[in-house]
C-alpha cells in the first residue's frame, strides 16, 4: 500500500490489467535528464562538472563557486517547471520495447512532486508516450506492488537509481530490476549496483531482461 495518498489515488485510477507488469522510471530511462539539464543550467550561467554521482558538489556558477544544496534543489524544480522545452526521449525508447508493448502492462513511475504532472504527462503525450503515468513524493516500493495488486503474473522494474530499485525489491522480493541510465558520463561515475540488480548497458538489452523475466 503507498503511503503517499495522492499516488494512491492515480493509481487506482488506471484500469484493472492481468498480464504481467512492466514499470519504469521516466527520468534516465524515458526520458533523457541530465544531458538537457545540464544544457538548461548552461542557459543560466550554471556549469555542471560530472565530478560525483549526485547532482550535489557538481554545480558552479558563473564565478566558478559550488552551488549550495538549496541552490541545486531549486535548480531542479525550476528545470521541471520547464522540462517540456528540453527534455528528449532516452535512445532505444520506445522501440526497444515494441516486441513486448502489447503483452505486459506498462506504467511510468516518475518520483516528483504531484505539482509536476500535468506538465510532465504532456510532455510525455508530445513525444507520443502514451502509457499512464503515476507520480510519487515516497518511495517507489509501495507504490509499485499497489500497482501488481497481487494479480498471477511477474512484474519488472527499470530504474537509474540503485535506491529506487532496492525500494521495489524490498516491497516486492520476485521483482526483477533491472538497472537502466541513459547519461554516461555520470553512470560510468555510479558505485556498483548491489547483487539484486541486472545492469542493462542500453535500452534493447533492459527490453530482453524485462521480457525474460515477465515470460513473454
Ligand atoms: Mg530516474
Amino acid at each position: 500500500m503507498s503511503d503517499d495518498p495522492q499516488t494512491r489515488r492515480q493509481i487506482e485510477s488506471i484500469a484493472a490489467d492481468n498480464r504481467p507488469l512492466l514499470v519504469l522510471d521516466v527520468d534516465e530511462v524515458v526520458l533523457e535528464f541530465l544531458g538537457p539539464f545540464m544544457s538548461w543550467l548552461k542557459s543560466e550561467n550554471y556549469s555542471f562538472r560530472p565530478i560525483s554521482f549526485a547532482l550535489d558538489g557538481n554545480i558552479f556558477d558563473a564565478d566558478g563557486a559550488e552551488a549550495s544544496k538549496t541552490t541545486v534543489k531549486e535548480l531542479v524544480t525550476r528545470f521541471f517547471e520547464v522540462q517540456h522545452d528540453w527534455q528528449t526521449l532516452a535512445p532505444g525508447f520506445p522501440d526497444a520495447l515494441e516486441p513486448l508493448a502489447d503483452q505486459v502492462q506498462i506504467v511510468l513511475l516518475t518520483a516528483m512532486p504531484h505539482r509536476h504532472f500535468e506538465a510532465r504527462e504532456a510532455l510525455l503525450s508530445s513525444l507520443s508516450v502514451s502509457y499512464p503515468l503515476v507520480t510519487t513524493e515516497k518511495a517507489k516500493g509501495p507504490a509499485v506492488a499497489l500497482l501488481h495488486g497481487g494479480r498471477d503474473a511477474p512484474v519488472a522494474f527499470i530504474d537509474d537509481m540503485a535506491y529506487n530499485l532496492l525500494s521495489v525489491g524490498k516491497a516486492m522480493p520476485g521483482a526483477a530490476l533491472i538497472h537502466l541510465m541513459a547519461h554516461r558520463p555520470m553512470k560510468a561515475l555510479m558505485p556498483p549496483l548491489p547483487d539484486s540488480v541486472i545492469a542493462a548497458e542500453d535500452w534493447y538489452m533492459a527490453a530482453a531482461e524485462a521480457r525474460q523475466a515477465l515470460g513473454v
